[in-house]
């Protein structure tokens, strides 16, 4: 059994937040375990809770055909969620679930290895771009030790409105020559706050 999948039994018994009770199935993520690109949402939604996969509701559908927009599928990357289990009635994520299941996601970065991670939504956004704004910083790359962190709107958010569906379309795009040009995308600095962003 690879590491990953002994991962995911571990998450299978996370009990510690309430929501676990209500939870149909964990969502612990899919994909290539060897994934250059790791994408993570928010947190399952009903359909996510039903079949105990990562984004395969009308967001979901909607990231499928982004990806195959850059020549990709999803078994080509791995997609995870800041949090593992639905919240009731879809609300937001609380910052103790978000803390709660943060070792899950920071053992699957560990064991993917991604070059990349795109967030997907502020949730997301917040965990490795603390104190920016979705609204400026999409579409922007940021290279800390050697993996290149790349903020996109939410596909849910882009699906409802025009605007940000052209965003999120347009900065999809850039994800290949990102990967092929990541040697001259400059190492940011060590704080986060001091970090430079680099526009594509
Ligand atoms: N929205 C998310 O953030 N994640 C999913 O898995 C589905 C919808």
């Amino acid at each position: 059994m690879s590491a990953l999948s002994e991962l995911y039994q571990e998450i299978a018994l996370c009990q510690q937040c309430e929501i676990a009770k209500y939870r149909t199935k964990v969502v612990p993520g899919e994909g290539a375990e060897d994934a250059d690109i790791m994408f993570i949402g928010e947190a399952p939604g009903w359909h996510e809770d039903q079949q105990g996969r990562p984004f395969v509701g009308p967001a979901g559908l909607y990231l499928d055909q982004l990806l195959a927009s850059i020549n990709l599928k999803r078994n080509q990357v791995y997609i995870a969620n800041v949090i593992k289990c639905r919240p009731p009635a879809n609300r937001d994520p609380l910052p103790s679930e978000i803390s709660n299941c943060r070792r899950w996601l920071e053992r699957q970065i560990e064991l993917i290895r991604p070059r990349m991670i795109v967030t997907l939504g502020r949730y997301s956004m917040a965990m490795f771009f603390p104190d920016k704004s979705i609204g400026k910083i999409h579409g922007t790359a940021q290279k800390r030790d050697n993996v290149i962190y790349y903020a996109m709107y939410h596909p849910a958010a882009a699906l409802h409105q025009q605007s940000l569906r052209q965003a999120i379309e347009a900065d999809m795009l850039k994800i290949p020559s990102l990967l092929t040009q990541a040697e001259n995308i400059s190492e940011a600095k060590q704080q986060p706050q001091q970090l430079t962003m680099f526009e594509v």
